[in-house]
């Protein structure tokens, strides 16, 4: 017997509590207001097209990173649990398939967020079908690599999923092994190799611009670490997404501070260099500890212009399906009473005084 079908018999032979995966998903706040299962208002409008679904399992993730909010040890019932600090209501899947497809050319980008468990994998297919039935808009799958491997990754591009995502998080293996594992209850954690084969898998199988790493800054890494991922990730034409670490609360890492507004609106220039300019890891200079302290100055305009035109501040997320920005998540990255730490939308004038003051630019070059 195969893997696979070991697989799919244990899928089919479950117990159940009746609201688990494939039946039921849980799906950001921010999209449960957009597609009217939620009541709610945005603090600022704008025009909201992802959406954003997370796999349901009554005994929830089985990974136990220090600083998710779905941690196995975090106290607490997985069903009340936050991740990425925000709620994630429960819906049916055929509903939430029937208003997506109700509202389809509103919509920009839709994602499936796995967990690690058994079962993820199979559900995961049985939901893209589900939507590709009816609807159209780009389909990201952010995976769970410890479920994974070259052949399933083949069946999700069999499927018709786009993009690829994977939650690297932590920029060095350092700090990977130290933090995604659950050293509480002994256990061996997540493998940094595993995660960069599905990269590299992902990588041949969904070609330039479909894979994306998810990277956090905050979790203990410096800015040279980031520097060099984003230059090996742009490299190989792989996005690197950012994302701010954000205490959630109970979690191993509940109190650590999240880094200082000025050190992620610097990374947040970095990385739009980088991507959009070509910038290398000597365009920048850094401290012994490898904190960044600055631009080579013959690049002043250039970086001045970038800062001042707002896009390396905006969320980075999947496309929609004709390169606008399709992924937004708002609140993902600081709580609605907090300033964007992302935006969802073009910064506005005063949003860009802000940012400049913020980036603190005057002192940026050598
Ligand atoms: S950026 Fe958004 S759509 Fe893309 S993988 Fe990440 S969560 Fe999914």
């Amino acid at each position: 017997m195969t893997t696979g079908t070991a697989m799919t018999l244990r899928s089919r032979n479950r117990r159940s509590s009746g609201q688990e995966s494939p039946e039921w998903v849980r799906i950001s706040a921010a999209s449960a207001i957009a597609l009217g299962f939620r009541s709610g208002r945005f603090g600022r409008d704008f025009d909201f097209g992802g959406i954003n679904l997370l796999l349901n399992y009554e005994d929830g993730c089985r990974s136990d990173c220090g600083y998710c909010g779905l941690a196995r040890t975090r106290p607490g019932d997985y069903e009340d649990k936050s991740f990425i600090r925000v709620e994630w209501p429960l819906v049916r899947t055929d509903d939430l398939v029937d208003r997506m497809a109700a509202v389809e050319d509103r919509l920009t980008r839709l994602c499936i967020s796995m967990v690690t468990s058994p079962y993820a994998f199979e559900d995961s297919l049985e939901i893209t079908s589900r939507i590709n039935a009816k609807v159209r808009t780009p389909l990201s799958i952010l995976v769970a690599p410890p479920t994974l491997n070259r052949r399933r990754l083949g069946r999700f591009y069999d499927a018709g999923v786009d993009m690829i995502g994977i939650g690297l998080d932590a920029v060095t293996e350092r700090l990977f092994r130290s933090i995604r594992t659950d050293v509480p209850a002994g256990g061996a954690g997540l493998s940094w190799k595993k995660y960069w084969n599905v990269v590299d898998d992902a990588r041949e199988i969904f070609g330039p611009w479909k894979v994306n790493c998810h990277t956090l800054v905050g979790l203990g890494e410096s800015d040279q670490d980031l520097v060099d991922l984003f230059v090996r990730l742009v490299d190989r034409q792989i996005f690197p997404y950012l994302f701010c670490f954000n205490p959630e609360p109970d979690s191993r890492m509940g109190l650590v501070p999240k880094s200082t507004i000025t050190r992620w609106r610097r990374i947040q220039l970095v990385k739009h260099l980088v991507e959009k300019e070509g910038f290398r890891g000597d365009d920048f200079r850094f401290s012994e500890e490898g904190s960044l302290t600055g631009v080579r100055a013959v690049h002043a305009d250039l970086v001045v212009e970038t800062a001042n035109q707002g896009l390396a501040f905006m969320t980075n997320g999947c496309p929609g399906e004709n390169g606008e920005p399709g992924c937004t998540r708002p609140y993902g990255s600081y709580r609605p009473t907090e300033q964007f730490r992302d935006f969802p939308f073009e910064p506005t004038t005063s949003d860009l005084v802000n940012i400049r003051a913020e980036l603190e630019v005057d002192r940026l070059f050598f």
